[in-house]
């Protein structure tokens, strides 16, 4: 139900860009992570006295490290064109929230300190000291963009926000000004397993549960695998998955298509996480840690074949990064990477997606459905951002729009589309994503949900859509929180695998 003091704006026929209100978000600030938290990741725990040196010389390492920071900083000609698709400014009409105001928080900082021009004359090229008051708007505004890159797909230069706001999210924890939400789940990760805090016993006792739900409901004796050395597959799906309403529906999925495929597989409860917040907050070090517990896994199990569940960022960080943070896939040179080369099985894409996989089943005529089991769902489907902008499947470009809408057609006999520019490479993020699913920012999600609700609800309206599908933990979690406020029922979200799993019919092959 919707909480009684936050209203959700009204949703109009057709998205409009909204009446400027200045400083509209600019109270709107998540928790800031404590002493203990920052510690734990090795960060400073509060902020340190010299944070302005500290801040201008991270910044500096990180112009030099990451050569599009640096182009992101000087190619900017401020056409306008990424303003107006943000979907926090459509939602909150702070014009902070633009994607190039967002942009220049840094970008007047940096013409301050690393810009001839900036130096000598810092009015006329729009130069900013970092004031405390700059740093505590850097911590507003960078934990208001949920890394999405919409805005980069309308740039013609091609200019990515979310990597500036990776960026300024590194420089605020090096100096101990880190977020609550984001640093409390990685440091959870790093001393239990997963994003959630669920221990070996508890996931494994979960797991029995729920084999004993599936063979009630089917009446067929569907395996959901803990830690099985030898195992063919080696499954890291988000721990979201492992009991939260509406993902386990996808995990029973997944499990069904194993299952039906006769392929053996297993659940690490070393990896009982898929999802990788080190790239929310851009911190390499955090990345590769997190990563290398997937690594680890595989190699103690000795898995043929890594798949990915149904998570946007962590297939993002798996098809863009593992390879060369764990050498899964082709990159990494070190012993353990070999190592996991020679152990996986080349025939399969290293990793794979789930999608990819139950795609392939089909395709194969490995699996068979009741599509008929899903005729009281239209659906939708929610393209997530980094599945659509930061990755892809399958074997050619747009595999990864394609892909899950296979699937979605293959197990279902409705499906409609939402409205053209708000789907594929320009689909508007759910409102949730990149640090910001947490309930201090509450407002800011409802708000930066309106664009998407707007198109579901032309759908809804129109065709008579009444589920929507997605393939990204994240976008669940945000939506089952975020649907009633605007009116609809919080159960109309779910994963694909939720269709597979109710059309599937197990025993047939
Ligand atoms: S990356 Fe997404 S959230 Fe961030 S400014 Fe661009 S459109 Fe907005
Ligand atoms: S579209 Fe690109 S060049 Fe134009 S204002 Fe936005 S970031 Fe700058």
């Amino acid at each position: 139900m919707a909480g009684p003091d936050i209203k959700a704006p009204e949703m109009r026929e057709y998205s409009q860009i909204p009446a400027l209100q200045p400083g509209a978000m600019a109270a709107t600030k998540s928790f800031v992570a404590n002493e203990k938290v920052q510690e734990e990741l090795g960060f400073p725990g509060t902020l340190v006295d010299d944070w302005h040196d500290k801040a201008i010389g991270k910044m500096g390492e990180l112009l030099g490290k990451y050569r599009s920071l640096k182009v992101f900083m000087d190619a900017c000609v401020h056409c306008g064109a990424c303003s107006d698709k943000c979907h926090y400014f459509l939602g909150t009409g702070d014009p902070k929230n633009m994607p190039v105001a967002r942009q220049d928080l840094m970008r007047s900082v940096y013409r301050r300190h690393f810009t001839a021009a900036g130096k000598v004359f810092p009015k006329l090229v729009g130069a900013r000291e970092l004031t405390r008051e700059v740093l505590d708007e850097w911590y507003s505004y960078y934990y208001q963009c949920s890394e999405c890159r919409r805005c980069s797909v309308f740039c013609p230069y091609g200019i990515d926000t979310a990597e500036v706001t990776m960026a300024a999210r590194e420089i605020l924890d090096s100096v101990g000004y880190g977020q609550k939400y984001t640093n409390e789940i990685i440091g959870k990760l790093h001393k239990i397993g997963n994003n959630l805090g669920l221990p070996g016993p508890a996931l494994a006792n979960t797991l029995e549960g729920l084999e004993e739900d599936v063979l009630e409901d089917s009446g067929v004796a569907v395996r959901y695998p803990l830690d099985v050395k030898g195992a063919e597959v080696l499954l890291i799906t988000p721990s979201a998955d492992f009991f939260a309403e509406p993902h386990i529906e996808s995990l029973i999925g997944y499990g069904k298509v194993f299952h039906a495929a006769g392929i053996s597989w297993t659940l690490s409860s070393k990896a009982s996480e898929a999802g990788n917040f080190g790239m929310f907050i851009g911190n390499y070090e955090q990345l590769k840690k997190i990563a290398m517990r997937v690594r680890e896994a595989a190699l103690e199990l000795g898995v043929k074949r890594i798949v990915v569940g149904e998570c946007g960022h962590a297939w993002r960080v798996a098809y863009s990064f593992w390879n060369t943070l764990t050498g899964i896939g082709e990159g990494a040179k070190d012993p353990f990477a070999v190592q996991l080369q020679s152990q996986l099985d080349h025939r399969y894409r290293q990793p794979m997606h789930i999608c990819e996989l139950t795609w392939d089943l089909i395709r194969q005529g490995a699996l068979s459905f009741d599509k008929s089991a899903n005729d009281h769902r239209i659906v939708t489907f929610h393209d997530s951002c980094n599945v659509a902008r930061g990755s892809r499947m399958g074997d050619h470009a747009g595999g990864q729009f394609e892909i899950p809408r296979n699937i979605i057609r293959a197990v279902a006999n409705h499906f409609v589309e939402m409205a053209p520019g708000t789907t594929h490479e320009q689909t508007f993020c759910c409102g949730g994503g990149g640090g910001i699913l947490t309930d201090d920012l509450l407002d800011l999600r409802i708000k930066g949900s309106l664009p998407r609700m707007e198109t579901l609800n032309q759908v809804a309206e129109g065709q008579g859509v009444n589920f929507m599908a997605t393939i990204c933990a994240i976008c669940k979690a945000h939506f089952t929180k975020i649907l009633p406020y605007y009116g609809f029922k919080m159960s109309m979200v779910g994963g694909v695998h939720q269709l597979v799993s109710t059309a599937i019919k197990l025993g047939d092959k």
